[in-house]
């Protein structure tokens, strides 16, 4: 709202009538009690009418029964437009590809141009693979040398783990035409860290924000914001708080569209509780019969949520069988809890006061020599190191006997303690947000179907399910702020009436765009402003009368006639003979080749069209006799 008219003014505006390419004009508006204004046409001469579309560029499909603990697979990666800026939400990578399809296919992104001329930012959710594993790959190897957003934690953590992942994939698997240790130097160079719920401005005009969404340390849910549209992007979220991390929040913040995963679609998971005593017990019993315990968890996440569970309850049974978790990137993960404190759930921060839950009691770091060790113990690993190295050689000591925990002789148990959203998780968000419509990722088709229906029954909102490489796009109704001018409120206020909230009421003005901000001002105004000098538009009209009589007799004969008929309106004779009727103008002629004809010029303004027409079909029909 300009400084100008900070009075309650609310405008519509209808017909616009495009002047000089710059502003616009005819426009009715409505006094209302609000401080904005809302706009609804589209118009020519504006920019084009905002959308949002997005592209998911990969969402590959989740399969739960997948072995292993709780990991996520698939590549999260989304292109979002939104009032004219493109943003990139997360660039992962898929765990099960050795080839081209590990990464997303950033050819959908643009086909011709550099990504950095097309790509206003991008956004990492949070520090999963699935969502951040491909970013050297696209910034360094593809080409993009725009801003990366992410949170301090995953900042900070995200490194680690691309290097982890690339030493496998490099180092022991062979790979080639794989990012560097240097390009994920120069990767994260580009990133730039947020706070929770820190307004970010990208440039003027786009602006993000980041939301606490629980599930792994640093998880952040985005909210992508350009004038009065915009969309909210989760990433991975849980709605429930675990034992080290709090639940995902966000406010009413009413986004166009919310695109969330929806991993556990139809999932209603059974209570936390109920498997972690499953857990608890499946551990105790292997260890009670002196067995071995390989429990493959992905080192930052589910790794500290269960140190904490067994720490606990090693404490209250009082057992003695070691703990240990394999070195390296676990102990590096605990620091990175201990540093980002604030991030976790407040029974932690409260404990952390009096003692630090991740200074471990009876877990210690892993030896390789400890393998060899006589009796019951429980060992962490990552599944990236069960592939290739320390677990494997565990694994294969351990497996063939089967007090073991493992396969073979060994007994298997696979157990979920991932942390996303399930449907109910899901419903509770969409409930918080309140979005106009909302878009599934990250989930099976089918399962996402069923989530789709529950959402449009209970919300009455629209849901999409787009499959990869597809686009959705939404019109948006977006509200336009128009500042009003002081001298133009005041001419309507001196017709009398004054602002009446429940009656709209109509203003005309000049509707002028400058530099993205519009005023409606007086039309006076507007010319002086721009420099312009008014036009006039006249539409003549030629009158064939049959009068052997001199032009001046017939302009007084056409004067009577119109004085009698039209007896409201200002009809006058002018010295120069012509006739006037408002602002009509009538002049009579001689016929060029016959002079029983004369020739009666009809012309007006555009404001005066009805009367115009009007009079020259009367014209048209003669003049009566006149009274000899
Ligand atoms: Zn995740």
């Amino acid at each position: 709202m300009c400084s100008q008219g900070r009075s309650t003014v609310k405008a519509e505006l209808f017909l616009l009538f495009s002047f000089a390419g710059l502003y616009l004009m005819g426009s009715l508006v409505r006094y209302g009690e609000s401080q904005r204004l809302s706009y609804h046409t589209a118009f020519a001469q504006l920019p084009p009418p905002s959308w949002l579309s997005l592209s998911t560029l990969l969402r590959s499909h989740f399969v739960e029964d997948l072995p292993g603990a709780g990991q996520d697979v698939g590549r999260s990666c989304i292109l979002v437009s939104i009032g004219g800026k493109n943003v990139m939400l997360d660039c992962g990578m898929h765990m099960g590809f050795n080839d081209d399809r590990r990464f997303p296919d950033f050819s959908y992104i643009t086909r011709n141009g550099r990504l950095t001329d097309f790509l206003d930012c991008v956004i990492i959710s949070h520090f999963h693979l699935d969502h951040c594993g491909a970013l050297p790959y696209f910034s360094e190897m593809v080409g993009y040398d725009g801003p990366i957003y992410m949170t301090h934690p995953t900042q900070a953590i995200c490194p680690i783990l691309l290097e982890d992942y690339r030493k496998i994939a490099v180092d022991k698997k062979g790979e080639a035409n794989f990012f560097t240790s240097q390009m994920i130097k120069d990767c994260m160079k580009k990133v730039v860290a947020v706070h929770l719920h820190q307004t970010v401005q990208v440039d003027d005009e786009l602006e993000i924000k980041a939301y606490y969404a629980g599930h792994v340390l640093g998880a952040a849910m985005f909210q992508i914001k350009v004038g009065s549209e915009s969309v909210v992007y989760t990433g991975d979220y849980n709605m429930t708080p675990d034992r080290h991390l709090g639940a995902a929040w966000i406010d009413k913040c009413r986004p166009n569209l919310l695109i969330t995963e929806s991993t556990y679609a139809t999932t209603i998971r059974d209570s936390k509780r109920c498997r972690e005593r499953d857990f608890l017990k499946k551990v105790h019993e292997a260890v009670e019969r002196g067995g071995k315990v390989l429990i493959p968890v992905f080192a930052l996440g589910r790794a500290q949520e269960l140190c904490i569970l067994l720490e606990t309850f090693w404490e209250r049974m009082n057992l003695k069988a070691p703990i240990y978790f394999s070195t390296g990137l676990t102990e590096k993960a605990n620091h990175y809890y201990k540093l980002f404190i604030t991030w976790t759930n407040q029974k932690i921060r409260k404990t952390f006061v009096q003692r630090n839950m991740f200074e471990f009691k009876h877990i210690k770091a892993f030896d390789r020599a400890f393998a060899d060790n006589p009796g019951p113990m429980v060992v962490f690993a990552t599944p990236g190191m069960l592939h290739a190295g320390q677990s494997l050689q565990i694994f294969r000591k351990w497996a063939g006997n089967e007090k073991n925990m493992l396969e073979v002789k060994m007994q298997v148990e696979y157990m979920s303690f991932s942390a996303h959203a399930d449907a109910k998780g899901i419903m509770q968000l969409v409930g918080q947000a309140e979005p106009e419509s909302v878009l599934l990722v990250h989930g099976e088709a089918k399962k996402m179907e069923f989530l789709k229906q529950k959402i449009e029954q209970e919300f009455r909102v629209s849901c999409y399910m787009p499959a990869n490489g597809e686009t959705v796009t939404l019109p948006t109704s977006p509200s336009i702020p128009v500042g009003i001018s002081l001298g133009l409120l005041k001419r309507e206020m001196a017709q009398g009436l004054l602002p009446d909230a429940k009656k709209p009421r109509l203003l005309h003005g000049t509707l002028i765009m400058k530099d993205s901000n519009f005023r409606l001002v007086s039309s006076e105004q507007a010319l002086k402003e721009l420099g312009l000098a008014e036009h006039q538009l006249r539409f003549t009209c030629r009158v064939h009368l049959h009068d052997p009589r001199k032009e001046q007799e017939t302009a007084m004969r056409v004067y009577s006639h119109l004085k009698s008929v039209l007896k409201e309106h200002c009809v006058q004779h002018l010295p120069d003979g012509s006739v006037t009727v408002e602002s009509i103008l009538i002049q009579a002629a001689a016929h060029s080749e016959d002079p029983g004809t004369k020739v009666l010029l009809v012309s007006w303004t555009y404001q005066d069209e009805e009367l115009g027409s009007h009079l020259t079909s009367l014209l048209k029909k003669g003049l009566p006799q006149a009274a000899s």
